[in-house]
């Protein structure tokens, strides 16, 4: 069990995020464990949490980055990251972010369409370069999890289509300054039912035999991040089962010879490790309900507005009897809402709260909205 050193955090100016660094260490030890069985690869994909502390504790695992800006690959090298670990992919690269890859002779940029190919052939071969790609092809497979987080499908803007693969493979080939080193998918995130991913694996299964036609094999197959972790309960769970996972990818991927499996995890990785923490204004009555409007807001942590997303929420130092509130922040939005209808202890002016699993795509996505002041971080081992 992990436990939060209440006396200390509550002399800490609110609202911050408290990282567990004890949590992160253990949940990076047992990836490390289980991904090694089958000499898998990982990146992390630094968009989950870029900062600075966090990064390097990841990269001391021996890890790679997964990127998706050119500041994401600086940031991944600042905190020790060696750019032939460091892997780029997004839709829309700027030639600048491209410049800054070439520069840094990264492992690979994930790719996902002719004309970005072409743009990055230009570029190496302006800067005598090879530039290493992988293709990001679309597999077509529905993850079962929100609409603004699924992305292997067609409609998506993500990714080559399967029916486009021959022609975009046609032109890798004839370019002078591509080499083409593997193909990587990524259908969603937030994942939980790991049939997902062995209809990935399925799928891959079938494409490869295009290569094999092609005598044109590709190295790495990135099958991506997405694996989700349990926001309803984060103490039971405070890791998700790493070593189900993999064993999914070793029972059901069919992989040619010498082909490496590389995964990049995000959410899986830091989400359970970070708390939002917050102390409650007032407490206002309404018609049906109290409002506990704490001094977090949408700003802090954007989830809930963004994407409906659920975070446990308890009040750390109350012990009273339960009563339901809405949890809501300070931000004029009605959508700044952390969870309706909570049932908490009794909760009243200055009281503790602790937004959970708040560790990916939380800090990450603060802004100054309202003109707010970025919310801090504080880590378990420096408290
Ligand atoms: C966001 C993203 C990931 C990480 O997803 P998680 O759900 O956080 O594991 C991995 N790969 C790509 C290409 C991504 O865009």
């Amino acid at each position: 069990m992990y436990t939060f050193p209440i006396q200390k955090l509550n002399e800490v100016e609110t609202p911050f995020y408290y990282y567990n660094m004890q949590l992160l260490d253990d949940t990076l030890n047992v990836i490390k464990q289980e991904a090694e069985k089958y000499r898998y690869h990982i990146h992390y994909a630094v968009k989950a949490n870029a900062n600075k502390r966090i990064l390097e504790r990841i990269n001391t695992y021996g890890f790679g980055a997964d990127c998706v800006s050119g500041n994401e690959v600086l940031a991944s090298l600042d905190a020790g990251f060696t750019g032939s670990k460091v892997v780029f992919a997004g839709v829309g690269k700027a030639d600048k972010e491209i410049i800054i890859g070439l520069e840094n002779d990264i492992a690979c940029f994930n790719v996902e369409s002719i004309p970005e190919l072409e743009v990055i052939d230009e570029i190496a071969g302006r800067m005598s370069k090879t530039a290493k790609v992988a293709l990001r092809i679309n597999p077509n497979v529905k993850a079962d999890t929100h609409k603004y987080i699924t992305t292997g499908l067609e409609e998506n803007k993500f990714g080559i289509n399967l029916w486009d693969l021959e022609k975009v493979l046609d032109k890798v080939e004839e370019l002078n300054n591509i080499e083409f080193v593997g193909i990587h998918f990524h259908i969603g995130s937030q994942i939980t039912d790991l049939i997902s991913f062995q209809m990935l694996c399925n799928r891959i299964n079938e494409l490869q035999e295009l290569f094999v036609k092609r005598r044109n094999i590709p190295k790495i197959i990135n099958v991506g991040g997405g694996l989700g972790i349990n926001y309803e309960n984060p103490d039971k769970n405070p890791m998700p089962d790493f070593e189900a996972f993999f064993k999914v990818f070793d029972e059901f991927l069919e992989l040619k010879e010498g082909q490496e499996v590389h995964f990049e995890l995000g959410r899986s990785v830091v989400g359970q490790c970070g708390t939002l923490l917050s102390k409650v204004l007032y407490i206002k009555e309404g018609v049906n309900t109290s409002f506990a409007i704490i001094d977090a807001g949408m700003s802090d942590l954007i989830r809930p507005a963004l994407y409906q997303a659920y975070h446990k929420i308890e009040n750390l130092v109350s012990q009273l009897e339960e009563e339901k509130y809405d949890v809501v922040g300070p931000i004029c939005e009605s959508s700044d809402c952390f969870g309706k209808a909570v049932s908490l202890p009794k909760t009243v002016r200055g009281d503790l709260m602790a937004i959970r699993s708040a560790g990916a795509y939380g800090e990450v996505m603060a802004s100054q909205y309202n003109l707010r002041t970025l919310p801090k971080a504080v880590y378990s081992d420096e408290i």
